[in-house]
């Protein structure tokens, strides 16, 4: 109901009471006290609560006039005068009578066109007053559904604006899906405020609130749902996905330990642990890069057992084993860590000297073969002799790897041919 038809029921009530009293009033010396006190009221601007309880008063004083032993005043049958109908129509045409009273309301408005005695006005006037008083509470029981129905709506808008926080902050992260859900968010929002003020019927309002909630709170919860469910796979994706990674990176652990391990096996000599043949090459590539690149002195020690086959022969071969394992030992004990010595194959030996030129590399050299005559090498209670024999050379001129090492070769197999235990320095070429 609008306040404009309130208003108008009003008016009409206020014009219609008194005249329905002024009616009523000489049916019956009992109600005209309550009538008086009931157009008073129409009549006054407090109408309220005031006018229910003047009403109330009139229909039971109109009761108790119509109880048995209270004769009415006799009065002749006449018809209800017109203007007095027709102000009564209108104010039933008015009233916003609920559906059981509907009957009644249609009875009064029949009654209204046929001649009535006394008692059947004052049945009119009691009728109409039930009407009245049951519209009011109707009316009253509709406003407080609408304040109910307001209430929740509240409510509802409530939940939708902390829904629509949570969308937009999705639509951040969501991309064009949920940008697109938050538009037709925003157009049903900004159809219910124009319907708010366009609807002047207060159920074609609710009903299209009640619609537009609906909708809304059905998009919004589809895009939750969308949300979320793009959130699971997300968190599952990357979850496979980190899964995957921590896989990987104990396998590249593992792998690279492997890999460390086996590099490091492929250089070595698995009897004594000196570096291998391979070492040397890879080693001595990066030595004589760095000569040929800065200058700085490179030196080269070729040494080799001799008679090494006499021990193997006279202690055994794993005697043989032992002289090549302590070799290593004593040899690798001597060199600085910036040096290199590796088993060049057999019972020979290569070192490469960073920063010696030709007199340390041949004192180093001398400082080697010392070194293994003066070990206590011993098998079987026995002492064993075991000496080297040392080529040297260094680095100069046009020289590569090949060219130094058939030359400290050559100084070696000098060392041999003259008798053993000694050093010969191969001749430098001149740079
Ligand atoms: P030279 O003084 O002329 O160098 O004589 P040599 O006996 O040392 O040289 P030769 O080349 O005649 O003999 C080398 C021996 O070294 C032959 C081989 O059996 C032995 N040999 C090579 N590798 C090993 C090894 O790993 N263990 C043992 N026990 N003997 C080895
Ligand atoms: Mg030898
Ligand atoms: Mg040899």
């Amino acid at each position: 109901m609008t306040a404009t038809t309130g208003n108008t029921i009003e008016t009409l009530l206020r014009q219609a009471v008194p005249q329905l009293c002024l009616l009523a009033s000489g049916s019956n010396p009992g109600l005209r006290e309550p009538l008086d006190a009931l157009r008073q009221i129409a009549l006054s601007d407090k109408v309220g609560t005031g006018l229910q309880a003047a009403l109330e008063k009139v229909t039971q004083s109109a009761k108790n006039a119509s109880a048995p032993g209270k004769k009415p005043h006799g009065q002749t049958q006449a018809a209800i005068d017109t203007a007095e109908g027709r102000l009564i129509r209108d104010v039933l045409k008015h009233l916003v009578v609920p559906p059981a009273l509907e009957p009644l309301t249609a009875d009064l408005e029949r009654a209204l066109g046929t001649p009535a005695d006394e008692a059947g006005r004052r049945r009119l006037a009691e009728q109409l007053v039930h009407v009245v008083v049951e519209a009011r509470g109707h009316t009253e029981r509709r406003q407080a559904e609408l304040q109910d129905f307001l209430k929740q709506t509240v409510g509802r808008l409530l939940q939708l604006e902390t829904a629509l926080n949570e969308a937009s902050a999705l639509t951040r992260e969501g991309g064009a899906q949920a940008l697109e859900a938050s538009q037709v968010t925003e157009a049903q929002f900004l159809k219910l405020r124009t319907a708010s003020t366009d609807l002047d019927d207060v159920d074609q309002l609710k009903d299209f609130i009640g619609d537009h909630l609906d909708h809304l709170q059905e998009h919004l919860s589809q895009q939750d749902n969308a949300g979320a469910s793009r959130q699971r796979r997300l968190e599952q994706h990357l979850s496979q996905l980190s899964e995957q990674v921590a896989h990987l990176n104990s396998e590249t652990v593992t792998l690279r330990s492997r890999l460390d391990v086996t590099t490091e096996e492929a250089l070595r000599d698995p009897l004594t642990g000196a570096f291998n043949r391979l070492a040397y090459d890879r080693r001595a590539a990066l030595e004589v890069a760095r000569w040929a690149s800065d200058g700085s002195a490179l030196s080269m020690i070729v040494c080799d057992i001799d008679h090494f086959k006499r021990i193997n022969d006279t202690f055994g071969h794993a005697a043989g084993d032992k002289v090549l394992k302590e070799v290593v030992r004593l040899l690798q004990e001597q060199l600085r860590s910036s040096d290199f010595v590796a088993r060049y194959g057999g019972e020979e030996f290569v070192v490469l000297l960073n920063g010696a030129n030709g007199d340390a590399a041949l004192h180093i050299a001398e400082k080697l073969r010392r070194t293994i005559k003066a070990a206590p090498f011993r098998s079987r209670g026995e002492r064993v002799a075991v000496t080297i024999s040392c080529g040297v050379s260094t680095f100069s001129g046009d020289d590569t790897l090949e060219t130094v090492f058939e030359r400290t070769d050559a100084a070696l197999y000098a060392a041999k041919t003259s008798g053993r235990d000694r050093c010969m320095q191969a001749e430098c070429k001149v740079a």
